[in-house]
């Protein structure tokens, strides 16, 4: 049976696999793949938390409206613009804005900021801004926007459901607005977290063959991590689940889950979160980094505001000034014997090493030589 050809028995049994050699064998099968199809070079999205106000009440994150222990910030337009600068002159080449559902963003004031990033730099935008209209969406398209993420958090519809209340009834579902985002001629990113209350196998394989259907450029898998501020965090929400079932929330099930997406998924641009950062301190980075990964999204968030976008507790790097984010980050993608990508690092991109080396010809390099 070739790799492609996994079924969802297939799957399963992968993600129920607990021998440390096989699953070595698994991470190594996935590197391979990653290697021959994103090639060695890990990509640097400089990730913008531009508002920590949301209308939603998801049941696992610590912004829901809900929580209203939690202060709550909006970056000014001068703000995201000086740290779109800033990823440039740190040789980015995206910069992701993020945000609660924040109705105060509006189309026309995040298309300004979007046409503003596309004239002045040559960085690739990505959007992450929840479930917006189909006239917004088309909107900041045409402002020049090149992505959007937006995770369907499991396939089990049920648990999507309970876990995600839809903020209007028959509100749009995730996976179709994926496909519309695809066809406004997005790169289309979704993703789910892993170890959610109430999530099982079965619906685990299930996600990475969603992944594969909907053709996703990106993929974005992590921990589901508890807050205490939340009502699947403390526990006051408990969907049902037969003994045995539950997935459980550990780095290793990520392991499995970003080499399985790499390996059914082949040329997708797949991330080593924060999340899983958040849950190995010490190398959950560079553990996802071997396991498939070929993406990292350093901090670009001022620090005054980082505390303040508390998706979960105990966000790794959360004191981390930019440019020391940038360093750590180099410097681990370096130690894996990889290099940091230059380009836009789009759905295909495969650049080498010799592509990113100075052209020995430039004058660049016959100063340094001289
Ligand atoms: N509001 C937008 C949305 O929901 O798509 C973007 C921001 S939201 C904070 C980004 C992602 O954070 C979600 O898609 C979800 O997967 C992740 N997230 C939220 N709460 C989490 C938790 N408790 N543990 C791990 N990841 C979480
Ligand atoms: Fe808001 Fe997104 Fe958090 Fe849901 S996951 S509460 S939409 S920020």
């Amino acid at each position: 049976m070739t790799v492609t050809a996994m079924m969802k028995p297939d799957l399963l049994k992968w993600l129920a696999e607990r021998d440390p050699s096989r699953l070595q064998e698994l991470y190594e099968r996935a590197d391979g793949v990653r290697r021959e199809h994103v090639g060695d070079a890990v990509h640097l999205r400089g990730l913008i938390e531009i508002s920590s106000h949301c209308v939603r009440q998801c049941m696992y994150c610590g912004l829901r409206q809900g929580n209203r222990a939690l202060p709550r910030y909006r970056m000014t337009r001068d703000e995201i613009l000086d740290c779109a600068r800033h990823a440039e002159r740190l040789g980015y080449g995206t910069v992701v804005m993020q945000a609660g559902e924040d109705n105060a963003l509006t189309a026309k004031w995040i298309g300004d900021i979007v046409r503003w990033i596309k004239r002045e730099t040559s960085l690739a935008v990505t959007l992450s801004l929840g479930e917006r209209s189909q006239s917004d969406l088309k909107s900041w398209r045409a402002a020049g926007a090149d992505r959007y993420l937006l995770r369907f958090e499991t396939s089990d519809q049920d648990l999507f459901r309970t876990i995600h209340p839809n903020r209007v009834p028959d509100g749009p579902d995730r996976l179709t607005l994926l496909r519309q985002l695809k066809g406004l001629g997005y790169e289309a990113g979704g993703g789910v977290m892993v170890g959610i209350p109430g999530q099982s196998f079965d619906s685990l394989a299930q996600d990475i063959l969603t992944f594969r259907e909907l053709d996703l450029d990106m993929i974005g898998i992590g921990p589901y991590i508890a807050h205490a501020a939340t009502p699947l965090g403390t526990g006051a929400l408990r969907p049902a689940i037969s003994a045995g079932e539950q997935v459980p929330s550990n780095e290793e099930m990520v392991y499995k889950m970003i080499a399985l997406a790499r390996i059914i998924c082949q040329d997708a641009n797949i991330p080593s979160t924060t999340a899983l950062a958040t849950i190995n301190k010490v190398d959950g980075r560079k553990r996802g980094l071997r396991a498939g990964a070929n993406v990292v999204m350093p901090n670009l968030t001022p620090v005054k505001y980082r505390r303040l976008y508390e998706i979960y507790p105990e966000k790794a790097c959360i004191d981390e000034s930019a440019n020391d984010c940038n360093q750590c980050l180099r410097g681990q993608i370096l130690s894996l014997g990889r290099f940091a990508g230059e380009g836009q690092g789009g759905r295909g991109a495969k650049e080498t090493l010799a592509s990113v080396l100075p052209d020995p010809s430039s004058r660049f390099v016959q100063l340094q030589a001289s």
